[in-house]
Order: structure tokens, then C-alpha cells, then sequence
């Protein structure tokens, strides 16, 4: 996946931001690359944001590594033990999560954060193969509309279900049936929204706790092979 070429847009955008960078970061050699997701193989939390920073992810290789949403996500899975420590600066910074995963829905860096329809589309085998290699996944932590949409798509076809009509909220839990991801909703971790109050420290832990908490996550078991025909039923519950 790191040599993937497919979006020209993108693949053009994410070696310019690297050839030219930022002025504080002018000595780093920039990743440039798609960027994978990273995190614990066995873990039971997928958590899912837009896609990497230009000069985040694009630039450490790491995804939420590197900018203030990631400063915001790594400190709040510490303080929920998923990570070992508060911060996420670079490859070589030791960090390791316990029980999460951390990926984006698309793996370049998209000028003004947007990436097409069709790079969504061209991506959204990636997001599939991430979610099929996590055997003891139960619940799916979407960070923003964008992220709700990409795997609410990659979950329909995954499992062979109807279209979706789900709204995004943050803290919504969509429960789609026995042996299916539990999928969360929360406001992404944007300075746009972390400066503007929009998502507190305190509301996001929120999320993540009662995340943890569910007793319905247990009982979930995406091991359990789902066929053609699920018994299907979606409810959105304010936790
Ligand atoms: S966005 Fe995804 S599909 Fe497009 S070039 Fe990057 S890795 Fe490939």
C-alpha cells in the first residue's frame, strides 16, 4: 500500500507538501508515502479518521502523528490505557497501543483535508483489508462524517447489507446486528473543533469509556462468519 500511485491528484499534492515542507519541519525528510494505520494486530477498537495530515502523517509516516488532532487522540487513549504514552511524534518514538488501532478512511494527504468521491472510492480497499485483518474487532470508533460514510460504506459491503440511511452524531452508537463491529460516532479531533470547544477532552473520553463500557461489545463476535442474510436492524442510542 505504501507504494500505491493510484490517486494522480493526491500522489502529486502529498510529494509536493514533502519536496517543499513546512519551515519548521525544513529538516525532516518527509514520508510522503501513503500512510498505513498502526496499532495493536489483535486489537478490539478501530479508530477511523479522515486521512493524514499533510504535515502530520504525510510528513512522519505515522498516521495522527505529528499535528494537534493527533496530540488530542494519543493523550486520550493514554489516559484510557490503549496507549503507552501521551504522545506520538514520530516513528522512533516507542509509542505502542494496547487494544486499538488507529487508521485513516483515505491514506494520502488531500489538500484542504477533501478527498474526492473517487479517491474515497479508489481507498476504500485499503479501509476493507484493515478491517478483515483485525479478527477480534468489535467496535468501530468513527472520527467525523467523513469517516462515518467511508466505513458505514465498507461495512455494507462487507456484510452484504442494505443501504444505510444513518445520520452521523457524535456519540451515536449504530448497532447493525449479532457478529457485526458496534460502529461510534464522535466529532474528529480537529483543532477547528478541539480550539472551538466543539470536542472537549472531557466529551471525548466520554466516548471512549462508554465505548469500553458497552456490555454489547462483548457480546458482539465478528469472528462468527456473516453471510448473505443478516438479521438486521439499525438504532442509534445516545450513551
Ligand atoms: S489515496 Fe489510497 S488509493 Fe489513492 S493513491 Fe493514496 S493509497 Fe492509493
Amino acid at each position: 500500500m505504501v507504494n500505491c500511485r493510484r490517486c494522480s491528484r493526491l500522489v502529486e499534492y502529498r510529494e509536493e507538501v514533502a519536496r517543499k515542507k513546512r519551515k519548521e519541519f525544513v529538516d525532516w525528510e518527509y514520508w510522503g508515502r501513503p500512510v498505513p494505520g498502526f496499532g495493536d494486530p489483535n486489537a478490539s477498537l478501530l479508530i477511523v479518521g479522515l486521512a493524514p495530515a499533510a504535515h502530520g502523517g504525510n510528513r512522519t509516516g505515522r498516521v495522527f502523528t505529528g499535528d494537534r488532532s493527533g496530540d488530542f487522540l494519543y493523550k486520550a487513549l493514554y489516559k484510557m490505557g490503549l496507549a503507552n504514552q501521551p504522545t506520538s511524534q514520530n516513528l522512533e518514538d516507542g509509542l505502542e497501543l494496547k487494544g486499538a488501532y488507529v487508521t485513516a478512511a483515505v491514506k494520502c494527504a488531500p489538500p484542504d483535508n477533501k478527498p474526492s468521491t473517487e479517491e474515497t472510492t479508489n481507498c476504500s480497499a485499503y479501509l476493507a483489508s484493515e478491517i478483515d485483518s483485525l479478527r477480534d474487532l468489535k467496535t468501530i470508533l468513527c472520527l467525523g462524517q467523513f469517516a462515518f460514510n467511508a466505513v458505514i460504506r465498507t461495512i455494507q459491503n462487507k456484510y452484504n447489507l442494505p443501504r444505510l440511511s444513518a445520520k452521523f452524531g457524535h456519540g451515536r452508537v449504530l448497532r447493525l446486528g449479532e457478529g457485526i463491529p458496534l460502529i461510534i460516532c464522535s466529532y474528529h479531533p480537529s483543532p477547528r473543533n478541539t480550539q472551538t470547544g466543539k470536542l472537549t477532552e472531557k466529551m471525548f473520553l466520554s466516548v471512549l469509556r462508554k465505548t469500553l463500557r458497552d456490555p454489547k461489545i462483548a457480546r458482539n463476535k465478528p469472528r462468527l462468519a456473516v453471510r448473505k442474510r443478516v438479521s438486521y436492524h439499525a438504532q442509534f442510542t445516545l450513551p
